[in-house]
């Protein structure tokens, strides 16, 4: 299905949020958050972007963790097209208004030298509020698989979820996915790739973020009961 179709169909009976039927105030939800592309690229090339219906309420409780998770990512896109572009159109958005709360905590989670170590090449330690990165990160990732499957993935499953920075190496098992199908409307910004393929109901999904940052988010849904994924919990 085009997504053209699956924006103008709403008869989607649930919020991909919560799960639960829709009353009250809808709105359109972008998979992933709208404000990751820079005005500048949303001119120039009018990209087809996914929306969800959602709950508006369902919807504002996650707008301050999106706003963190944009900002906080925004430096490790520097270095592509559209990772410039949103960087240099944030900043001057920082300079007229009012965010300055959030710029000076994103700026205190560098650290150029952690307890007093120095690192090889200039590297520059950034942290992360892992809650935040993560609540988003599995956001996007739920409202995809909930557009690709029609299907409801709750908030608080367990599921790991890894960042790798430019120039870093993705972990071993990322080579398993390299061949299946990119799927981003508009790859310079968002694009990923998943497998369900995997045994025990493990899912594996990489996002590309701007070109330059890779989020690799793993979960094994529904929760297998065979031999093989309870043993190891077995006490022997
Ligand atoms: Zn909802
Ligand atoms: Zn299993």
């Amino acid at each position: 299905m085009a997504i053209d179709d699956f924006n103008l169909n709403l008869n989607r009976e649930i919020c991909y949020l919560c799960g639960t039927s829709f009353s009250g105030e809808i709105n359109r939800d972008h998979v992933p958050p709208q404000q990751l592309y820079a005005d500048l690229i949303r001119e120039n090339h009018n990209p087809n972007l996914l929306t969800l219906p959602v709950h508006k309420n369902c919807n504002s409780s996650y707008q301050f963790d999106e706003d963190y998770f944009a900002v906080t990512l925004m430096p490790l896109g520097l270095g592509s097209y559209s990772g410039n572009a949103f960087y240099s159109e944030k900043l001057s958005k920082f300079k007229q208004n009012k965010k300055v709360g959030l710029i000076r905590k994103i700026l205190g989670e560098f650290e150029p030298r952690p307890s007093g170590l120095y690192l090889p090449n200039d590297k520059v330690l950034k942290r992360f509020d892992g809650v935040r990165l993560g609540r988003i990160s599995w956001k996007i990732v739920r409202g995809l698989y909930f557009y690709h499957f029609k299907e409801f993935l709750p908030e608080g499953i367990k599921k790991n979820i890894r960042i790798v920075s430019p120039g870093e190496k993705p972990p071993p098992e990322f080579s398993d996915i390299i061949n299946d199908p990119i799927r981003g409307q508009y790859p310079g910004v968002f694009d990923y790739r998943f497998t369900d393929s995997l045994s025990h109901n493990f899912h594996y999904w990489a996002l590309l973020l701007w070109g330059r940052i890779i989020l690799i988010i793993d979960f094994q849904y529904p929760a297998c009961e065979c031999n093989i994924c309870v043993a190891p919990w077995v006490s022997m």
